[in-house]
């Protein structure tokens, strides 16, 4: 399974390959990037905020948020939901999710819950 994501409406999409371009919420076609294979490692782009469940770490060109996304590694996949009090990013995963590079600067503040 592949990772997609549409740059104009920031959806992610896990298909074989590349997903149907219809129907994009911000007007006309999707335009999806791949992202990388489909994975158990988490991760956040700094700028748009999207997170990513990949293989590896994910390419780096068409962040919705312009030109590059700042990937950073949080934590594998899980059952435990995480949010960070400061950016309002809310994440699966199996232990507490690496606190560097908030989007609202500086470091995460991961409260673990529902
Ligand atoms: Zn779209
Ligand atoms: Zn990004
Ligand atoms: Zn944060």
């Amino acid at each position: 399974m592949k990772v997609y994501l549409c740059r104009k409406c920031s959806s992610v999409a896990e298909a074989a390959a590349n997903p149907e371009g219809k129907g994009c919420p911000a007007g006309g076609q999707h335009d999806w990037t791949y992202c990388g294979e489909k994975g158990k490692k988490v991760h956040l782009c700094r700028k748009c905020k999207v997170l990513l469940a990949t293989f590896a770490a994910p390419a780096d060109f068409g962040c919705p948020e312009g030109a590059y996304h700042e990937w950073n590694y949080l934590a594998e996949e899980g059952q435990d939901r995480y949010t960070c009090a400061r950016c309002s990013v809310s994440v699966g995963c199996a232990s507490t999710p690496d606190p560097k590079n908030c989007p609202a600067g500086g470091i995460h503040t991961w409260k673990k819950g529902k």
